[in-house]
């Protein structure tokens, strides 16, 4: 590993006046990269050090030679990276030292594993939030934990004033109550949401009395490795395991929403349709897909999460990726703090379900938080003012 192998990154180092940190990290044509150190974090490129925060297709990409995870997270990693992948898991709290560099990481309470890296260097501290929720009522994660340091580099999916979200409980409400009189009209209900980590939340929640809890194989991975984490899930099927016209009526199927209009749905008869998403916050989010139903729930920090997550780690210095940056970073300048953008590379956790080449470049799609696609059909429903656009571009997952 050579230092300083990344002229790209020092040049973007030096336009936004990083330099007070270059010493310890420099954004790159890959990635974030620790030069003392000699490791990436979540690089989207192939490197021979990689730490992961998390195992979604925007953070995590395969071959590189050795991976860092958390304890936590190693089995949702090897669902996706293959058993063959090298890794060191590491539990949160406890630290290892490279090239002098110390590591340690702390909950993000985003997914199961979901992990914050919090990099200590000559007495200066940094932590990269990756993708983090704060508030603690998700079951199937070790909650959030704010971390003290000198930069924190954060997140910002949902970086806009409008996102606010309500209590967990009363979404789940919500769609056992939807599911509930699905059921009561013979109907299946069709909850679209991404495959790892919200299908899991999703399943926490559910009200198995109400019927039988079916899965798309996109899900079935991902929750078996839950499960063998020991995180409690009602019991569900295989929709592939299904007996030949099998009647779906009166049961809940969660798929991830690029099946919507595929031929895989065609084995339901009489579907409603729901997705789970903080994009649902805003009509146009819904509005993209003749959806019957939009559940507000993410696994991102909302606007007054992200205030409350930068204000707890005591940093003056922050740097924002990954979503609605610029609001972010000028509220953020308005309070005092020495905030500005970082480069990153949006792929988007389509990567799922249609993987893209490497390397290949796709701004402002969102994340895991994917928006559904957009149907020709109704122009009757208008913008409401005021109501921000989900970011173009973007694709189904
Ligand atoms: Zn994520
Ligand atoms: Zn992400």
């Amino acid at each position: 590993m050579v230092l300083w192998e990344c002229p790209a990154g020092l040049e973007f180092a030096y336009k936004c006046g990083m330099e007070n940190w270059n010493d310890l990290l420099v954004s790159t044509s890959s990635g974030l990269y620790c030069p003392p150190g000699g490791f990436y974090l979540d690089p989207w490129n192939p490197v021979s050090r990689a730490i992961i925060t998390h195992a979604h297709g925007d953070h995590l990409r395969a071959g590189s030679d050795h991976y860092l995870v958390s304890r936590e997270g190693l089995g949702v990693f090897q669902s996706r990276a293959g058993l063959e992948a090298a890794v060191t898991a590491l539990p949160y709290g406890e630290s290892i030292e490279h090239n002098g560099v110390k590591i340690t990481l702390f909950p993000a309470g985003h997914i199961l594993g979901s992990a914050q890296v919090r990099l200590e260097y000559q007495g200066r501290i940094a932590v990269l939030s990756g993708d983090y929720k704060t508030f603690d009522s998700d079951t199937t994660c070790t909650p959030f934990e704010p971390v003290r340091c000198h930069l924190f580099i954060t997140e910002s999916t949902f970086g806009l004033p409008i996102y606010q979200w309500e209590p967990q409980q009363r979404i789940f409400d919500q769609i056992n109550a939807w599911w509930r009189s699905c059921r009561d009209q013979g109907q299946t209900a069709m909850l679209f949401a991404y495959s790892l980590g919200k299908t899991q939340r999703l399943l926490s929640g559910l009200d198995p009395s109400i019927g039988p809890i079916w899965l798309h194989g996109a899900g079935v991975g991902p929750t078996e490795a839950y499960r063998r984490e020991g995180i409690l899930l009602p019991p569900t099927k295989a929709v592939a395991e299904s007996p030949a016209k099998h009647d779906f009526s009166g049961a809940i199927v969660i798929a991830p929403p690029s099946v919507d209009n595929s031929p895989w749905m065609n084995r339901f008869k009489e579907v409603s349709t729901g997705f789970a998403s903080g994009w649902m916050r805003i009509r146009g989010g819904r509005r993209r897909q003749s959806l019957d139903r939009g559940f507000v729930l993410s696994d991102h920090a909302d606007w007054p999460g992200l205030h409350e997550a930068i204000a707890a780690t005591g940093a003056s210095t922050i740097w924002v990726t990954h979503g609605s940056v610029p609001t972010l970073v000028r509220h953020l300048l308005e309070k005092g703090y020495e905030a500005r953008p970082i480069k990153t590379q949006f792929v988007g956790d389509r990567l799922e379900e249609t993987p893209l080449p490497q390397g290949e470049e796709t701004p402002s799609v969102p994340s895991e938080e994917a928006l559904p696609k957009e149907k020709k059909s109704s122009g009757r429903r208008g913008k409401a003012k005021n109501e921000p656009e989900p970011p173009t571009g973007a694709s189904e997952s």
